[in-house]
């Protein structure tokens, strides 16, 4: 038996609870993991409070990612004892997932951990840190450099927001940071933004153009926001668009991209290849300062996670929770 957090879906209604799961009833896998900790994303907010369609088969375990020490495995590339993180591929919506002490998963969905993190580290980072990455590299290989402008990031306070502001302080950029809680400006200059600006002044709708101020965009929150930033983004730039958390909607024009060249790029995390995993851990390992993201993590039990899921949603939350799946 292992403890793990069940949602339901039945006459009795939509329900998420910390329970004692049966190993037998585990899902098919190559590769059985003991999982050390998780996280919560902003899906996994979704999935555990039911505001969002992420669940597709009950009874589920949530938690789109988990770091952990592989248990036993069939898998060519993997043995006991292997450290190892899961980002997406369907786990915690399709596939049970790691809000638990136990998984069982595929073992072409596992990248090593990287020598340079602590399990606790890479659930900090998380599939938000992680797509944060992807969305950087998508600036970069658009040939963004910092002598380019100033970068704007959307939902800075939330997981990619942070860590995407980390990483670009961190290559030498200068970060915009677009926010809706002006009280934690310190904390974001901390992290490395050089401006703060207030997320109402994108978050209207807009202008098919704007002034023309960002060299580059990295957007979670998608709608009336990213939008804006395409209106607003310089001559050839790039905006790298992650994310939904203000709408899923794109009111814009095809003037950003057919009078100033600029270029959106589409982000998914979830099912990006294997080599583009490793890339972007690697590169994390290499350009994310730990400590900077070690200062915004906080823990919390398995059994505290579904309150917080709800928190994370309200925008409540600050940085990076890290869940202790074995408290
Ligand atoms: P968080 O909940 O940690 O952060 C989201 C942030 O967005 C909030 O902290 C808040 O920042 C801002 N925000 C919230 N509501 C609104 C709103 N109504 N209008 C404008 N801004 C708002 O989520 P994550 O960072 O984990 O994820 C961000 C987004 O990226 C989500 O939509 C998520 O689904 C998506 N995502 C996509 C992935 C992919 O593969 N494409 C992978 C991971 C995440 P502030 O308080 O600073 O304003």
């Amino acid at each position: 038996m292992f403890n793990g957090i069940l949602i339901n879906k039945d006459d009795a209604g939509y329900r998420a609870a910390v329970q004692q799961i049966d190993e037998a009833q585990l899902p098919e896998g190559d590769v059985t993991v003991r999982i050390e900790w998780s996280t919560l994303n902003y899906k996994d907010g979704l999935a555990i409070t039911g505001k969002g369609p992420v669940v597709r088969k009950f009874p589920m375990v949530p938690g789109i990612d988990f770091a952990g020490t592989v248990i036993e495995s069939s898998h060519p590339e993997w043995k006991a004892d292997d450290a190892v993180v899961l980002n997406g591929w369907g786990v915690g919506e399709t596939h049970w997932g790691g809000l638990a002490q136990t998984a069982r998963v595929r073992g072409d969905w596992l990248v090593p951990l990287p020598a340079a993190f602590t399990s606790r580290q890479a659930m900090a980072i998380g599939t938000a840190g992680y797509t944060a990455m992807l969305c950087v590299q998508a600036l970069e290989k658009h040939g963004l450099k910092p002598q380019d402008g100033e970068i704007l990031v959307t939902g800075a306070n939330g997981g990619v927001g942070s860590v995407a502001i980390a990483l670009l302080a961190r290559l030498g950029y200068r970060v915009v940071a677009s926010t809706g809680r002006a009280s934690e400006a310190e904390h974001l200059k901390a992290l490395g933004a050089t401006e703060i600006i207030d997320r109402n002044e994108l978050a209207a709708p807009g202008k098919p153009l704007a002034k023309e101020r960002w060299a580059g965009v990295v957007d979670a929150v998608g709608s009336h926001t990213l939008a804006n930033a395409c209106a607003g983004t310089k001559y050839r730039g790039a905006v790298a668009a992650c994310g939904l958390a203000q709408g899923m909607d794109f009111p814009s024009s095809v003037a950003p991209f057919i009078l100033r060249g600029v270029t959106l790029y589409g982000i998914d995390s979830v099912m990006a290849p294997q080599i583009v995993r490793l890339e972007a851990w690697q590169r994390l390992a290499r350009d994310l300062d730990i400590a900077k993201l070690d200062a915004i993590t906080r823990e919390i039990a398995l059994g505290d996670a579904v309150v917080a899921a709800g928190e994370l949603l309200e925008g409540k939350i600050r940085g990076r929770l890290v869940v202790d799946v074995n408290r």
